[in-house]
């Protein structure tokens, strides 16, 4: 699987290669969820929208900023959330599979019992990502 997007004007393509890390949620794992469902759900969604986000560490692959003593480093960064049952993953806020039901509802009817945050994070230079995943109260 590839998710490809636009942002000003350059082209950043995710695929398996260019993965840096997938970071699962440390104490409550959800499951059968990993980057190729990331990259599956984001080319499935008009509503995937990247946007500016500043991190105090550097890639670790170009470490783009580091030689001119930045403070900050510039990375993309685009979230939803991920729905899962008995820690297994069942849908997501971009995906229509549940008609945009809301967790709340979701949860009420039995369908899902857990939210997770999902991040992506993508190097603005050389386009290296990592996804992270974290149970997130609602
Ligand atoms: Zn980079």
């Amino acid at each position: 699987m590839i998710y490809k997007f636009k942002f000003e004007d350059k082209e950043y393509t995710l695929e398996e290669e260019n993965l840096e890390y997938f970071a699962n949620d440390e104490n409550e794992e959800l499951q059968e969820f990993d980057t190729e469902k990331v990259l599956e759900l984001l080319s499935n969604s008009n509503e995937a929208e990247f946007q500016n986000a500043y991190y105090e560490s550097c890639c670790s692959n170009c470490r783009a900023g580091k030689e001119e003593k930045k403070k900050v480093f510039d990375f993309l960064e685009f979230y939803f959330y991920a729905y899962g049952k008995n820690n297994k993953f069942i849908t997501s806020s971009i995906d229509n599979q549940y008609d945009k039901k809301s967790f709340t509802r979701l949860n009420r009817e039995g369908i899902v019992d857990k939210s997770y945050l999902v991040t992506v994070i993508v190097c603005k230079n050389c386009g290296m990502y990592s996804i992270e995943v974290e149970e997130f109260e609602l």
